[in-house]
């Protein structure tokens, strides 16, 4: 069962589930826009078509051919050229969510604050022992 939402793109009033996030016309819009996409790029000579030349060949928004990437609907493996833009820089990417600049930035990050921790822990550790030792029965 869903529950009545207003559509996120024309705002309309419509019942929502967990398949239907927009509202009929703007799903059968979206569809339509699908079917764009796909034709055109089922065509062998549009196989390596960058995201731009098919926004530009088809019409149809780069947020709603993102949409579809993301859905899993245009599977990347078929065409070379194609991507989305990493979470972090918005360079295009493939696989995963960041691009591996930002993956590599991520772990040096990490591998910091591991130093860091390691290194107040450690300081912990000779307080702790320094206490210890103060503490300690004469
Ligand atoms: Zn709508
Ligand atoms: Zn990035």
């Amino acid at each position: 069962m869903g529950e009545l939402a207003n559509c996120p793109k024309c705002n309309g009033l419509f019942v929502q589930t967990q398949f239907r996030t927009v509202c009929d016309n703007c799903f059968k819009e979206e569809e339509k826009a699908y079917e764009t996409v796909y034709q055109f790029l089922r065509k062998r000579e549009n196989r390596k078509a960058e995201l731009d030349v098919v926004v530009e060949a088809t019409g149809v928004s780069k947020e709603l051919i993102l949409k579809f990437i993301r859905q899993g609907r245009i599977m990347l493996s078929n065409f070379p050229n194609l991507g989305y833009p990493c979470e972090k820089c918005g360079k295009t990417i493939r696989e995963e969510r960041l691009c591996n600049d930002c993956k590599n930035d991520i772990h040096k990050q990490l591998n910091q604050i591991e130093q860091e921790k390691a290194i107040s822990d450690r300081n912990k550790e000779i307080n702790q022992n320094a206490t210890y030792y103060s503490q300690r029965p004469k």
